[in-house]
This record gives C-alpha cells, sequence and structure tokens, in this order.
C-alpha cells in the first residue's frame, strides 16, 4: 500500500496550486509528510529578457501558445531534482479522461510531474517529448491546467494511506465499487419532517448492508446506467 507520494507540478500560476492544495484533507497531508505537492514557474525558466513564455502559433489562428524551451528547461530541472520511479502527465483536453481506474494506477509511481497547459496551449513538440500520457478531467475546455492538476493530485492523494481515516472511506465510495454510493444521513433524525430511514436505526447490519446495496443500485440506474 502507498504511504508516501510527491507531486512536481509545472506551471504559469504556482500560487493556484498551493492555495488549493494547502487546503482541508490534502493540506493536512502535505503537512503530516504524506504527499509532496512541489510546484515549478515555467517562467522562470525562460530566456527572453521580458521573461515571455508564449508566442503566436505558426499557421496563424487566435490565442497565443507557450512554448517548447522553457517548459522543456523547467522539466529537466524538474526531473534533476526527484529520485524513484515517475511519470510525467499532461494536463490536456484532447487527453483521456480522468478515471478512479487511472487515479489508482498513478500511485504505481513515486512521483507524479504535471504539465499544465495555459492559453491555446502548448507547442505540441514538447508535450511529445516529456509526456509519458495526457489526461483530460472532462469534455470541456478550461483555461488553463491548474484545476485539473489539482484535480488528478486530491484524486490521487485521498488513496495514499494515512490521507483518509480508513481505506473504507474510499473503497466502498462512489464510482470506486463500480456503482454510485448509497445516500447516507447523520443527525438530526427529522429534519423539517423529513425522517431517516428506519432500517438505519434498527441495529441489524444484514438488513442495513441489503437496503444500501438496493439504493446504491437504484440510483446508479437513475443516474449512471452507464455503469451498471
Ligand atoms: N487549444 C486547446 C485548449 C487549450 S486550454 C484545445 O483545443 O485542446 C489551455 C490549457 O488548459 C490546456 O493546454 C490544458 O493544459 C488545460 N485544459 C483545458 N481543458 C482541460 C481539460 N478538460 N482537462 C485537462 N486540462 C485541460
Amino acid at each position: 500500500m502507498k504511504d508516501r507520494l510527491n507531486f512536481e507540478v509545472m506551471t504559469l500560476f504556482p500560487d493556484l496550486i498551493d492555495r488549493i492544495t494547502d487546503e482541508s484533507i490534502i493540506g493536512r497531508a502535505k503537512e503530516a509528510g504524506i504527499i509532496s505537492v512541489r510546484t515549478h514557474n515555467i517562467r522562470d525558466f525562460s530566456k527572453d529578457k521580458h521573461r515571455r513564455v508564449d508566442d503566436t502559433p505558426y499557421g496563424g489562428g487566435a490565442g497565443m501558445l507557450m512554448a517548447a524551451p522553457p517548459v522543456y528547461d523547467c522539466y529537466k530541472h524538474v526531473v534533476t531534482g526527484i529520485k524513484g520511479s515517475s511519470i510525467c502527465i499532461f494536463m490536456s483536453a484532447q487527453g483521456s479522461v480522468l478515471t478512479q481506474k487511472k487515479a489508482k494506477e498513478l500511485l504505481g509511481y513515486d512521483n507524479i510531474i504535471i504539465v499544465c497547459g495555459h492559453y491555446e496551449g502548448v507547442d505540441r513538440r514538447v508535450v511529445e517529448m516529456i509526456a509519458d500520457e495526457e489526461i483530460s478531467i472532462g469534455d470541456y475546455v478550461l483555461t488553463g491546467g491548474e484545476l485539473p492538476a489539482c484535480i488528478l493530485i486530491d484524486a490521487v492523494s485521498r488513496m495514499v494511506s494515512g490521507v483518509l481515516a480508513a481505506p473504507e472511506c474510499y473503497e466502498n465510495e462512489s464510482i470506486a465499487s463500480g456503482a454510485l454510493e448509497y445516500p447516507q444521513y447523520t443527525r438530526p433524525y427529522d429534519f423539517m419532517g423529513m425522517k431517516v430511514p428506519d432500517v438505519l436505526l434498527s441495529g441489524n447490519h444484514s438488513e442495513i448492508d441489503e437496503w444500501r446495496r438496493k439504493e446504491a443500485l437504484k440510483l446508479t440506474a437513475e443516474n449512471r446506467p452507464d455503469l451498471i
């Protein structure tokens, strides 16, 4: 079981990554040293006197493209600073869509290097040169790869041991178990006239399990028939 994982994030907006991953469960896991998230500002690797990192695309078209050299130099810097196995992932609307299965697979590495595009994207040559995989977080286009990177970090990190209280926390969950999770309730018993299903107060664990299994199936059939 994985108990330590390092992320190296290459981005033009390192503060975005730091702020998001410093909070809550992921923030505590960072503090405890279970995971580490190191950010690298691609702009620091620009050789341009104005620290430019983007340029107009060959062949014309709207927007600016991140140029290959600073991305490549940043990558070289990252690689020399890590030990153990690593994979380099380019966050991209053109990648294969992130799944729980893929997130679990990534636990097999000691280091996950994540490249965040911005603007119109990144010069194709450097992507081909450095990225082992391209991952999308869904079929929509965002302004940058920073939020996708944080989503990937979150999805993978919560399966690192010690990040959540117990492995059951993620093993029983929606998608991970092959279906959506059953509905859950906490106190108060009566919320504006809506009561908690009696079976959950019965103390009969096999009945509770059976009820949960049925509810999970019902919900999955309704919301995500493609999972069944
Ligand atoms: N021109 C590109 C989109 C650029 S969006 C295209 O048509 O595919 C700018 C950057 O945001 C991308 O380089 C990528 O790093 C990130 N990005 C946008 N949408 C994303 C998604 N769905 N998943 C992961 N990264 C995404």
